[in-house]
């Protein structure tokens, strides 16, 4: 039997009816994926979510958000997990675990890589030196692409290229409302620079 911390009045039939909308996994107390979403780098933090949502795409960020709005319980957004006051995990709310988005497209002819929210600087950095190609991420490898990048990201390269967030092009977010925006230099400006050093949560970058 599975067993829920059930947060505010959320009713398990309620969390069934999302987790039967999602693309990803919904993860209960005491389940392999919800210990690994509410441990962070910082062991001294230890939160306890109500659910984890292992985000597999855009449409489950909104899913979750809109549950999260709906209820009004609280929503966290866990990339790396390596901010060191714990934003990445709350207690008696929904976890939303960025870690399912882990692909990266890589162009090769103008020197720009596409790569999932999910992704740490370790993993990406590795599909993009087998292609003789450098990311201007931080020096340490499981920190996540979109937190630090979001915060700003100073690496070992930044005399050269700047800092992580000064080379973000674009991305895309699910806003609290549950619009999915490309925020880039065409469209969505002011969120583009938002999220370019202002920190995260501005939405859930996918
Ligand atoms: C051991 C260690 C080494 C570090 N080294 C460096 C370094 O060399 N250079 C440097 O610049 N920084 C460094 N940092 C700091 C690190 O960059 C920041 O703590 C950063 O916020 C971590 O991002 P994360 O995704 O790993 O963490 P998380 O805790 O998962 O996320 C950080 C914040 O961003 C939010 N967030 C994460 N993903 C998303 C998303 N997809 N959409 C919206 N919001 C999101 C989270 O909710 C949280 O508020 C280091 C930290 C540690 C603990």
């Amino acid at each position: 039997m599975k067993v829920i911390r059930l947060a505010a009045a959320l009713t398990r039939m309620e969390i069934e009816t999302l987790e039967r909308s999602l693309e990803g996994e919904l993860f209960y107390p005491g389940e392999g994926g919800y210990e690994r979403a509410r441990a962070i780098f910082n062991g001294m933090i230890e939160r306890h979510p109500a659910f984890v949502v292992r985000c597999a795409g855009p449409g489950d960020a909104m899913q979750a958000i809109a549950f999260a709005c709906r209820h009004g319980v609280p929503l966290s957004i866990r990339g790396g997990g390596h901010a060191i006051a714990g934003a990445a995990v709350c207690d008696d709310g929904i976890v939303l675990d960025m870690r399912g988005l882990d692909n990266a497209e890589i162009d090769l002819d103008r020197h720009r890589v596409r790569c999932g929210a999910g992704m740490s600087w370790g993993e990406l950095n590795n599909l993009t030196l087998k292609e003789g190609l450098v990311t201007p991420g931080v020096a340490f490898s499981s920190v996540g692409v979109a937190g630090s990048t979001m915060g700003g990201g100073l690496g070992p390269l930044m005399g050269k290229f700047g800092l992580s967030c000064d080379n973000l092009l674009a991305a895309e977010v699910v806003t609290s409302d549950g619009e999915i925006v490309n925020a880039s230099l065409e469209e969505d400006r002011e969120l583009l620079w938002a999220i370019r050093g202002g920190g995260g949560n501005f939405g859930a970058v996918t």
